[in-house]
């Protein structure tokens, strides 16, 4: 038998508990709406979304996924913030593609496209992980995260309100080279592009120091980092920014494999930093992805898989439940992301 096949079956006699909805209505902080990471439903029928999300718990739903120029950004808010203003928040973006063209004027036109987007109605701005990885400046040199001509940017967002969710790097072993010893080596075979083995890409801690030194500097500005603020590997580096910076905060989405295999440190991590973590999904409205979640914050379950696929993508671990308490389940389902995102009160 290859060993890809191997598929052993845990015979672990344990509670499985099975949670329908959140304790609490939950406000996911990070999904997506469109291809490929939100199951492309801004071609689907929006009463069927708003079943789904009523199905699954899910009170307020934030869209990542308004793009970097106002074209996506406008489709999404027809779509789904205009008929549904309570449910959906849309984020903006930045177009990198422009600063070649654009030169040294670059960060002052990506501050004033902030400002046309927040009054079309956008309520945040989503940083993808091409800056620090793939943004490059008029001399065609990478650009690093934490490059002071971008400042602009950064002190637009505080002075408008703009919540920045940034997500720069990606899981540590995307850095690493690709061979036995890579934990993400099955997941890096069927998504090569994700790949940014260290050289020729950047190292993944000068990204995380460019994050941090970013964060610092904006005070102001309220920063999530995306996926445990980007390092969900190391929580005793993300506890560190986190007590630097009170402009702070991190979501949870797409990491609980991480967070769930080493579950003693995890709820020190939630329960320490409760008022600072915001629930999100990052799996589109899937159903069954959100009630694992559920599984994973609410209960004391053992060993199980945190994804709805049988061999699930990011790695073949199994994870166990963190049984948060009451107040804490509601903080970081609710409360933090109402009090940090939601504007009208
Ligand atoms: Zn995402």
């Amino acid at each position: 038998m290859e060993l890809e096949a191997y598929r052993p079956q845990s015979k672990l006699v344990t509670r499985v508990t099975r949670v329908e909805r959140p304790r609490f209505p939950a406000f996911d902080a990070h999904n997506h709406l469109s291809e490929p990471f939100g199951g492309g439903w801004d071609h689907k029928p929006l009463p069927q979304l708003l079943d789904l999300l009523d199905q699954a718990g899910i009170a307020h739903y934030v869209d990542l996924d308004g793009g970097w120029g106002e074209p996506l950004l406008n489709a999404h808010l027809d779509y789904f913030k205009q008929p549904a203003p309570e449910r959906f928040m849309v984020f903006g973006g930045v177009d990198w593609s422009q600063w070649p063209e654009k030169g040294e004027l670059f960060p002052e036109w990506a501050a004033g496209r902030l400002r046309v987007q927040k009054e079309r109605g956008a309520e945040g701005l989503k940083i993808w992980k091409g800056l620090g990885l793939q943004a490059r400046d008029q001399q065609d040199q990478l650009v690093d995260v934490e490059d002071a001509r971008l400042d602009p940017i950064w002190e637009t967002a505080g002075e408008l309100g703009l919540p920045v969710l940034i997500h720069v790097a990606d899981p540590v072993a995307f850095f690493d080279p690709v061979d036995e010893a890579n934990e993400r080596w099955e997941e890096l075979g069927q998504h090569p592009d994700w790949t940014f083995t260290s050289p020729p890409f950047p190292a993944f801690l000068h990204i995380m120091a460019g994050l941090a030194a970013l964060v610092e500097r904006h005070p102001q500005t309220t920063f999530i980092g995306a996926h445990v603020g980007c390092y969900a590997e190391n929580l005793a580096w993300v506890g560190a920014l986190l007590e630097r910076c009170p402009n702070f905060y991190v979501d949870i989405s797409a990491r609980i494999g991480e967070l769930g295999r080493q579950p003693y440190t995890a709820r020190r991590f939630f329960l320490k930093y409760a008022d600072r973590i915001l629930f999100g999904s990052d799996m589109g409205p899937d159903l069954e992805a959100y009630r694992i979640i559920y599984r994973f914050l609410e209960t004391d379950d053992e060993y199980f898989n945190y994804s709805p696929a049988p061999i699930p993508m990011q790695g073949r671990w199994h994870i166990h439940g963190l049984y948060l308490p009451e107040d804490v389940l509601e903080k970081v389902y609710f409360r933090n992301a109402e009090r940090i995102l939601w504007k009208h009160g």
